[in-house]
């Protein structure tokens, strides 16, 4: 296939896939663990160790490398004629007990591409940069998009202080711990990224179940979490009979039932998730007195989003009434759906299609950087497949033959806008 009709000049880059392979396996093999799989929380040794492995190779292509207030690194590749930057990149940090990919495939495409496109066409127009982004998962401080959030000026400033880890260290203790000044927090903000482009993962079995070859982004799907506990009342389970029960769990068991029943009649890409329940007092012979349980639930269409929302609200007050339960319903976490870039969408679009690839427009039902990214700056993203649709475990895996497609069409993209 030749672009040369679109973009005026061929496009012939060499990708080279074993520096892919042994970048996945030399970074994959840090924070690695002995119960199996990697944990490579922001701030914490393994991040620096990683971070440090990363900036070598950035070095070694010849890039500029600079971290900035919270652990961001950038490899630049000089623009020649403009002073705006084009991005590339994915986060370092992991789940506990995460794989090789999340993120990390990210990272070692854009320094892939940037890196074939400077050894066939040499210096860009605009600044061309690997960005290894500090902390996406909120695995360590629920400080999910951390890095992604700084680069766009929004981490408040309480934040350094509030945010804390599993053993009461603040984020901003963590950060003094590797030489990083959480008051100069807003200087990382940048204005002058042009676009940002980000490879992920699938994380899920769409694309490998129906053989596509790369997904284009066109939305990152909304999220709410809710915590909702039902209070029932607590007796005896020998001589209380049935219709005289409020009994917490059957109510919980009929709402959960009826949440996710309305999940899968709404189809794909409707998702209602229970994660966590927990009965009290929890005793065999005792008919439950309360039950918590969480609900995540997902839709990419802000519409379908609201409609699927205001069924569980429905379900969940119903259950409660006709059983006479009481129902606390909290609030944990709202996403509103964030499509991507129509510009930055189309162009992804029309590189896969340069490259004759069999792809799929699809949504994100994870969250990404690029969420936070394209509500600043004009960005895109590019799926690769995920074997069997696994994440977030040590068995997540994508061959390196089935990531170069992808790589190439991000080659391709940063080529249209840097050079
Ligand atoms: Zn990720």
């Amino acid at each position: 296939m030749s672009e040369s009709r679109a973009s005026g000049d061929r496009f012939a880059v060499e990708l080279d896939p074993a520096m892919l392979q042994r970048h996945i396996d030399e970074l994959g093999a840090i924070g690695a663990l002995a119960e199996g799989g990697l944990y490579r929380g922001v701030y914490t040794p393994a991040w620096a160790e990683a971070m440090a492995l990363v900036q070598g190779w950035l070095e070694a292509l010849g890039l500029e490398t600079r971290r900035d207030a919270v652990g961001n690194l950038f490899g630049r590749l000089p623009g020649t004629e403009s002073q705006r930057a084009v991005l590339s990149g994915s986060h370092i940090d992991t789940v506990r007990q995460g794989g090789k990919y999340d993120g990390a495939l990210g990272i070692h495409a854009a320094i892939a591409a940037i890196g074939a496109l400077k050894a066939a066409y040499g210096r860009p127009r605009k600044h061309l940069e690997v960005y290894v982004i500090c902390e996406e998962e909120g695995s360590r401080f629920h400080a999910s998009f951390w890095g992604s959030r700084a680069l766009n000026g929004r981490i408040a400033p309480h934040e350094a202080d509030s945010l804390q880890d599993a053993d009461g260290v603040a984020i901003g203790q963590a950060m003094r711990e590797r030489g990083l000044d959480s008051s100069a927090i807003p200087s990382a903000k940048r204005d002058d990224v042009d676009a940002f482009i980000e490879l992920h993962i699938e994380q899920g079995r769409i694309l490998d179940d129906e053989g596509y070859d790369a997904g284009v982004v066109h939305t990152i799907t909304g999220l709410r979490q809710l915590r909702v506990r039902v209070g029932g009342r607590q007796d005896h389970a020998g001589t209380t009979p049935m219709d005289l029960r409020r009994d917490a769990l059957a109510g919980a068991v009929e709402m959960i039932a009826r949440l996710t029943g309305a999940a899968e009649a709404m189809g794909r890409p409707a998702v209602a998730t229970v994660g966590s329940i927990a009965v009290a007092p929890g005793a065999t012979n005792v008919v439950p007195a309360s039950c918590t349980f969480t609900i995540d639930t997902r839709h990419s269409d802000p519409g379908k989003r609201l409609e699927l929302l205001a069924a569980i609200e429905r379900h969940l007050q119903e259950v409660a009434a006709r059983r006479g339960l009481e129902l606390e319903v909290q609030q944990l976490i709202e996403h509103h759906p964030v499509p991507m870039t129509p510009a930055i969408r189309d162009l992804v679009e029309a590189c896969a299609q340069a490259e004759g690839l069999r792809y799929l427009s699809m949504p994100s039902g994870a969250g990404h950087d690029s969420q936070i990214m394209a509500q600043h700056v004009p960005t895109g993203m590019v799926f690769v497949p995920s074997v069997d649709g696994r994440s977030h475990t040590p068995a997540e895996y994508t061959p390196v033959e089935r990531s170069v497609p992808g790589v190439r069409v991000l080659a391709r993209a940063l080529y249209r806008l840097a050079y």
